[in-house]
């Protein structure tokens, strides 16, 4: 279907008209949102129907992505974009005396998702719908997404998000095809009147799953895959009676997202959240595998199951109870069937944050999953035990210390297990997952992580992506590899040039939004030195603030910046990480004083943005010229915030660790500034007394002073916390053993920037060695190298 700037302006008109009964004139802003977002939506419904047509008639196999988060950003933007009508819709409005700009900033953001798991999940859609491979999310749809950040006196406040106020603009209703999920109870195995064993239940709490579908555009090529998202509603049985209580512990089922990537809370509602959007997915594959087959032995060649990250590593078990007990197969084949099905991502090196849960919860929650994984460990233990003993399996199996180990029992139950970057997916076979790797070497395969240069570039870069298309054609679009033509810019003055007065613009975008939110002016000429991502520890947001004072030290002490500097922020702690908490107070007591501080004008400013999520990454990322991947080598399994900052031209400021070491490859030493200890040398820092450095280096000796003086005021609790940490504590994560290093790191930073031809030079070639880290080729590997299904770039 064409869509003409002349058909679409009558239908929005028309749909205003059916939606509110009255004029576009005389709609709020939120209300042109939604009937844009209708009209836009209505415009791929037939691809969506036209797809799942497709693949139906081609038998193709399909892919389920199984993951607790999805972080999709704002849809409107990128849906446009991927129908290729970018131009129609925004000039269309514009004659209408609309702005899209406007219009486009009232959609709320799903936040189902925390960050980069998330994040992650999302672009793999994107781009399977862009790559034309059959896959599918299948996921929760929280009412509530992750809390928005408030500061209040610099604390974080966390208010709930309410997405769905208005209305949900994309997502359908999917009512028959609920799924009963069946929770707690009694169950017993019993022979049925052909002698097969069935399973029976008493006292279980039933829970409707009602799905959701979300049309997921591929880009311009007239895909829609979707994702789907479960819902927990009072199943509609005549015969049985609820009672308020009852239906309220329900609902809560798919109430909130629990706002912690690394830990669980709230054990047991968590617990029963993952198993709910993973029997739904199960019972509903199935479903729809047993309309167009006959025999289950095929499901392997139709079907494949991936498991993002350990949550819904409980599909292990569930789909071995659906071919056992609703199937009737044998134990022997249903395991096979199950592990030719299933595959598994690892997130994560941090042992605390690999899932467990007490067997007697697990056991009370999940009666017949309980039953089926022990007899996974029981086997397991049996194959295992007489080719590497019993003290090696041991710490390997399902089951151990009282728990349910949820990574051990997804890498069992899969063929497949990969790490999200080179260093990482080695760290996992040596250390966290080393025993299994040694039992199962073929599993283990690396598919470093990658981002939708769609979203990253093309909607929140559009001056940039132009440019780009003008100098190299629009080849890159679909092949981003081409970006790599762009190399020509180096030491063209003419590009580089129009590359200068783009940055310039982006930093005076942001710069503005900066002065519109929190009222701070700064000045664009400086170094825009970002560092956006969830607040953690290790991440090592407290060693850039360590330099912001060191800075503001020298500053007071008469010198002068070799460059001004604006220090911009985005991160959301978990609320109840304390320490991370500290830590943005911390960041919003250094802006508070030092902005305000008349000594110091221009030259330095701090600016925290609050309520750090996708579509405020989309304002920062553009206007970035350096990027903070400062975590402790050995301890961010990828990161992907590295990736989109050097396709739009950030310097990146590494540590050698997850998916930096391959950025650095990309673009070889000149054009990264690395520092710190490496990953091996982080591991064996032995005999560590961070005290001793404190007493020894006068530089670190006085910044850290300043957390306890009264220098920064307001702050004396936290500085004090934060003081102890590094010194009392022993610097958990050895900012005080980086901290030189990663200031000789910022003096190269600034005497690049001074030359500004090089820096521009740089920013180029970071651009061009960008396609690389395109999530179309990291799902293309997944495609071809975990679930062998086609890929089919256009579906028309
Ligand atoms: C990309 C992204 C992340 C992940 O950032 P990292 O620096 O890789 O941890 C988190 N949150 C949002 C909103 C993102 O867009």
């Amino acid at each position: 279907m064409k869509v003409t700037e002349k058909k679409f302006v009558a239908d929005f008109k028309k749909k205003i008209a059916e939606m509110y009964t009255a004029d576009y004139t005389d709609v709020s802003v939120d209300q042109l949102y939604q009937a844009l977002a209708a009209v836009v939506h209505s415009y791929f419904v037939g691809n969506q129907q036209e797809t799942r047509k497709k693949y139906k008639k081609e038998d193709r196999k399909q892919v389920y992505y199984f993951s607790i988060e999805f972080l999709p950003g704002r849809f409107l933007d990128l849906n446009i974009l991927n129908l290729g009508l970018s131009a129609v819709v925004k000039e269309g409005l514009a004659k209408l005396g609309l702005s899209y700009q406007k219009i486009k900033e009232a959609e709320p953001e799903p936040g189902l998702g925390n960050g980069g798991l998330g994040r992650l999940g999302s672009d793999f859609l994107d781009s399977a719908a862009a790559q034309g491979i059959a896959l599918q999310g299948n996921g929760i749809r929280y009412k509530y997404g992750l809390f928005d950040q408030r500061f209040v006196n610099g604390y974080q406040v966390e208010i709930p998000d309410d997405w769905l106020r208005s209305g949900d603009q994309w997502g359908s209703r999917r009512e028959n095809r609920a799924c009963l999920v069946r929770f707690g109870g009694n169950v017993w195995l019993q022979p049925d009147s052909l002698g097969r064993l069935r399973a029976n239940y008493e006292n279980t709490q039933d829970v409707m799953a009602v799905p959701y579908d979300y049309g997921i555009t591929g880009y311009q090529n007239g895909v829609a895959n979707r994702m789907r998202l479960w819902s927990a509603e009072l199943p509609n049985q005549k015969d049985k009676i609820y009672t308020i209580a009852q239906k309220e512990e329900i609902n809560q089922i798919t109430e909130i997202l629990y706002p912690d990537d690394s830990n669980w809370e709230g054990q047991l509602l968590r617990l029963k959240q993952e198993y709910f959007f993973v029997s739904a997915g199960v019972q509903s594959i199935i479903r729809a595998y047993r309309h167009l087959h006959q025999s289950l032995s095929q499901l392997p060649e139709k079907i494949a199951i991936h498991i993002n990250d350990t949550h819904p590593a409980v599909a292990v078990p569930e789909l071995m109870r659906v071919l056992m007990d609703d199937e009737f197969l044998s134990w022997d084949h249903a395991w096979n069937i199950t592990q030719k099905v299933m595959s598994y991502t690892n997130h994560t090196l941090m042992s605390e944050a690999l899932e467990t849960w007490p067997e007697e919860m697990f056991a009370q929650t999940l009666p017949r999953i309980y039953q089926i994984i022990q007899e996974i460990d029981r086997r397991f233990r049996a194959e295992m035990i007489p080719l590497y003993g019993n003290e090696l399996t041991a710490t390997v199996a399902p089951l151990g210390d009282g728990n349910v180990r949820m990574a051990y029992l997804a890498v069992i139950g899969s063929h497949s297990v990969n790490g999200v970057a080179k260093v990482h997916t080695e760290l996992l076979e040596d250390s966290v997952l080393g025993p299994l790797y040694k039992m199962f070497p073929e599993r283990f395969n690396n598919k470093t992580n990658g981002i939708n240069l769609k979203r990253w570039l093309q909607v929140a870069n559009p001056e940039l992506a132009g440019l780009l298309d003008e100098t190299i054609g629009t080849g890159w679009q679909h092949h981003p590899d081409e970006l790599q033509k762009f190399m020509v810019a180096v030491n063209d003055q003419k590009v580089l040039s129009r590359m200068g007065a783009i940055r310039h613009e982006k930093k005076k975008q942001l710069a503005a939004f900066i002065e519109s939110d929190l009222g701070i002016k700064v000045d664009t000429h400086a170094i825009f030195d970002v560092q956006i991502k969830r607040l953690h520890a290790y991440k090592r947001q407290l060693l850039h603030a360590m330099y912001i004072i060191d800075e503001y030290l020298q500053l007071k002490s008469g010198k002068k910046l070799a460059v001004p500097r604006v220090h911009i922020f985005g991160a959301k702690a978990a609320p109840s990480y304390h320490y991370a908490k500290q830590i943005i107070k911390l960041l919003n007591t250094l802006a508070e004083t030092i902005n305000n501080d008349p000594d110091i004008g221009d030259q330095l400013k701090v600016v925290f943005l609050p309520n750090y999520d996708v579509s405020l990454a989309e304002k920062i990322i553009p206007a970035a010229d350096v990027s903070e991947q400062i975590s402790l080598a050995g301890k961010e399994a990828s990161g992907t915030s590295n990736m989109k900052l050097m396709a739009n031209g950030a310097v990146t400021l590494a540590t050698m660790d997850g998916a930096n070491i391959e950025i650095a490859d990309a673009v070889r030493q000149d054009n990264i500034v690395t520092f710190g200890l490496s990953v091996a040398e982080a591991e064996n820092y032995q005999n560590y007394r961070a005290s001793d450095i404190y007493a020894s280096d006068p530089v670190i000796h006085r910044i850290l002073d300043t957390l306890v003086d009264g220098t920064f005021a307001n702050c004396q609790t936290e500085g004090q916390a934060i003081f102890d940490s590094l010194v009392k504590y022993n610097d958990q994560y050895l900012l005080l053993a980086d901290y030189q290093s990663y200031k000789a790191g910022q003096a190269r930073i600034d005497s690049l920037y001074l030359d500004r031809n090089s820096w521009y030079n740089i920013a180029a070639i970071n651009v061009s060695q960008s396609g690389k880290f395109s999530s179309d080729y990291t799902i293309e590997r997944y495609a071809e190298e975990i679930w062998q299904v086609k890929i089919e770039q256009s579906a028309q």
